[in-house]
């Protein structure tokens, strides 16, 4: 049995319609013992479409009160899933300072000004350039912020590429993908074992086994399984094979958090 999906968006992100009441009730049928609502706080998005701005709280308001509607059947705990940009260290830190959440994913969804699933981020780069300079985006956000507990879907910027192929190995990239995994490890960070590649049909998880082993290597200790859902037919999708991967890279614990505090349940 699965034991927690650590990534879920509810209608309280941008590009989400999902009733959080919906979301749980597939946690619970799934078998779940809880579930972290992880909705987007991107302070700084480049659009005026989607501002991916969470107000604490009318969130808040709706997670606690699932917290007691459904307090016999699982623990719904409130997250966020932060956008991190190298200028907003302080504002990012100061809104989840100020609100209490038991968990916080940190996430490159931003890079100088545009969105990475924005076609334009990949022009006139080639594929090497596009995903160093991702890989050196993350790095830059993983030292300087400290307001995450796990870092996003880590090597998932081949999910919005175009080149003939978009493939994305550890191998290729090991040098600057074992930095980011030692100031992970050094600041008691974790990785957030992200399903959605699946979806997209990386046919893996983000990040991937390699990586996922040399974290483990490397003494990382903590990670969380997520699938990313923005719909309820997708929570808890594709646990088995995170469950698969992560015994095979050494994990035999996954975190469970409250007040950003990090317990250990077997896998
Ligand atoms: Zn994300
Ligand atoms: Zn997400």
């Amino acid at each position: 049995m699965f034991f927690a999906d650590y990534h879920i968006h509810t209608s309280f992100s941008s590009d989400s319609t999902a009733e959080m009441p919906k979301m749980i009730e597939k946690a619970i049928e799934l078998g779940l013992k809880e579930i972290m609502i992880t909705d987007h706080m991107d302070i700084g998005f480049p659009s005026h479409d989607m501002l991916f701005t969470l107000n604490y709280s009318d969130y808040s308001d709706a997670v606690n009160l699932y917290k007691v509607l459904y307090k016999d059947r699982i623990d719904v705990l409130i997250g966020v899933e932060m956008g991190l940009q190298k200028h907003i260290v302080r504002d990012a830190r100061m809104f989840t300072e100020f609100n209490p959440f038991d968990f916080v994913i940190g996430s490159t969804h931003v890079i100088n000004g545009l969105d990475v699933s924005d076609s334009r981020f990949f022009e006139g780069k080639t594929k090497k350039e596009a995903y160093t300079e991702y890989f050196e985006n993350v790095l830059e956000n993983a030292k300087l912020h400290d307001c995450y507990n796990v870092y996003g879907h880590l090597d998932y910027i081949n999910r919005y590429s175009h080149y003939e192929d978009n493939s994305l190995e550890y191998k290729d990239y090991s040098d600057i993908i074992d930095e980011i995994l030692k100031v992970l490890v050094s600041k008691g960070k974790g990785l957030d074992i992200n399903t959605s590649g699946y979806r997209y049909g990386l046919g893996r998880t983000n990040p991937q086994l390699d990586i996922v082993k040399r974290f483990k290597e490397l003494g990382g200790e903590i990670v969380t399984v997520g699938s990313d859902a923005h719909k309820p037919e997708d929570v808890g999708a594709y646990f088995a094979e995170a469950y698969a991967m992560l015994k095979e890279a050494g994990f035999k614990y996954t975190a469970s958090f409250r007040n950003k505090k990090a317990t250990m349940v077997k896998l």
